[in-house]
């Protein structure tokens, strides 16, 4: 089943890619494994995947040690402070970077860890009350800021886009998610901005390619639907 999930998701991957004109291997698939088991997890390792994202420190650690070496998890959920020494030296990248305050502790810890962190700035494009993630008017000056800290690479922008029926309404979001990035490039803010974009999940993820996507987070589409209650 996840086998005949990952090939469908990337034959979608191949349409966008082909609608846009790009080359699949710019977009980079990161399979959403958050409260799935560890055998479901290998399953989808089976059939190739290597990047899994997770949103919970806790769920890194206890899958981290079950899955072989080469699995490379990215932090995509809301991180705090505190837990930031637990899962430096574990995940590939930190999607979910929301304020100055956590690249802060991040560096620090990367410094502590002699590693350089990959980082995402998580910006709620979409201004939704309930969503982690600074403000549009926050990104400049925040990259700048972070960009002169140690040990932290600031990879590009990350977004998670409202829950919409119709994902050609996310379009706009992920436009204006790309324009941002641009932006940035044309700011000229040291080498330390990659100008990579996170976005797009199950439900929009061709809208996301079609609109710049280096990284799609699909979990849903792989793994079935979440339980949360086990
Ligand atoms: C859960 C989650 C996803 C995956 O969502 P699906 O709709 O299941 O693909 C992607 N990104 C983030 C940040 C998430 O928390």
């Amino acid at each position: 089943m996840i086998k005949e999930n990952i090939q469908k998701v990337n034959e979608n991957i191949k349409k966008a890619c082909d609608a846009s004109k790009r080359s699949i291997n710019d977009v980079k698939l990161i399979a959403v494994s958050k409260t799935q088991p560890v055998e479901l997890i290998k399953e989808a390792y089976q059939a190739g995947i290597r990047d899994f994202g997770e949103n919970k420190v806790q769920e890194i650690l206890e899958k981290y040690e079950h899955m072989p070496s080469d699995t490379r998890w990215h932090m995509i959920g809301h991180l705090q402070t505190n837990k930031v020494k637990y899962i430096i030296d574990k995940v590939v990248a930190i999607h979910s970077v929301d304020s100055l305050k956590l690249a802060r502790v991040i560096s620090k810890e990367a410094v502590k860890n002699n590693i350089v962190m990959p980082i995402f700035l998580e910006i709620n494009v979409a201004e939704e009350e309930s969503k982690f993630g600074m403000d549009i008017k926050e990104v400049i000056s925040a990259v700048k800021d972070i960009s002169e800290l140690p040990n932290i690479k600031i990879e590009g922008l990350m977004t998670v886009a409202p829950y919409v029926e119709n994902p050609e309404e996310n379009r706009q979001y992920f436009a204006i998610l790309k324009q941002l990035s641009v932006d940035m490039i044309n700011k000229n803010i040291d080498n330390k901005y990659g100008a990579l974009l996170s976005m797009g999940m199950t439900n929009d993820y061709m809208v996301a390619i079609e609109e710049g996507a280096d990284y799609i987070r699909v979990g849903t589409g792989i793994f079935g639907n979440r339980n949360y209650f086990v």
